[in-house]
């Protein structure tokens, strides 16, 4: 899962990019406003933490751009306390949640999960396709309801297919959400992943449909 964080105060963006990654995401960070509308408008990230207060562009602004050029990802605001008019006006402009400054992490980070699970169209942390479940709390993987030891990469690449069960996911996408920017990219990296969680969680979980991606679905065909 890749998030994108657009926050210009240093000491907030560092600690969540902390938190996110520990908790399993990639991040990457906008400072100003015209630089988050640009990487919002032309790469695809899963959900974007938007600060308001912003050089160059406000958050409103750049929220209204994406929204109007169609852009659906799920962006939570970060909006000063108190200031109840601009969450109103945040939530009108195409915003899916809010959180007010100061915040604790865990509730950003508990929020960010529940904005990507439903995005996603899952409202339970726990999301089970046939024998195969993760629970995102708590970033495992089961099989059978019986705990499988996962690497924070098997992890994401489980997560991913699982949030988007039922449809086959092309490499490129995966990739694209599995790797930091400086990470290595490429399809036989991915496919070795593959291979390994193959062997962990069994051969059929993770379905192949050449040519096209992978695949983990309800029903095994
Ligand atoms: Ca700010």
């Amino acid at each position: 899962m890749r998030i994108l964080i657009v926050e210009d105060e240093p000491v907030i963006s560092s600690g969540i990019s902390t938190a996110l990654a520990a908790s399993g995401y990639q991040t990457r960070l906008a400072t100003d406003g015209e630089k988050a509308w640009f990487l919002g408008d032309t790469e695809d990230f899963d959900l974007v933490v938007l600060d308001l207060g912003l050089p160059k562009m406000d958050g409103l602004s750049v929220l209204k751009r994406w929204r109007t050029a169609g852009r659906q990802m799920p962006v939570l605001i970060l909006t000063a306390r108190g200031a109840w008019p601009e969450r109103v006006e945040g939530i009108d402009a195409g915003a899916d949640d809010y959180l007010a400054k100061p915040f604790q992490i865990e509730e950003l980070i508990a929020r960010i999960r529940a904005l990507i699970r439903r995005s996603a169209g899952h409202g339970s942390p726990v999301i089970e396709a046939g024998p195969i479940s993760i629970d995102t709390r708590q970033m495992r993987v089961m099989i059978d309801k019986a705990n499988v030891a996962v690497s924070p990469l098997e992890y994401r690449l489980v997560a991913y297919l699982l949030h988007h069960k039922n449809r086959v996911v092309p490499p490129g996408e995966l990739i694209e959400h599995l790797y930091g920017d400086d990470d290595a990219r490429d399809a036989n990296a991915l496919e070795a992943v593959v291979t390994r969680l193959r062997k962990k969680l069994g051969a059929d979980v993770i379905q192949t449909r050449r040519g096209f991606g992978y695949l983990v679905a309800d029903k095994l065909e």
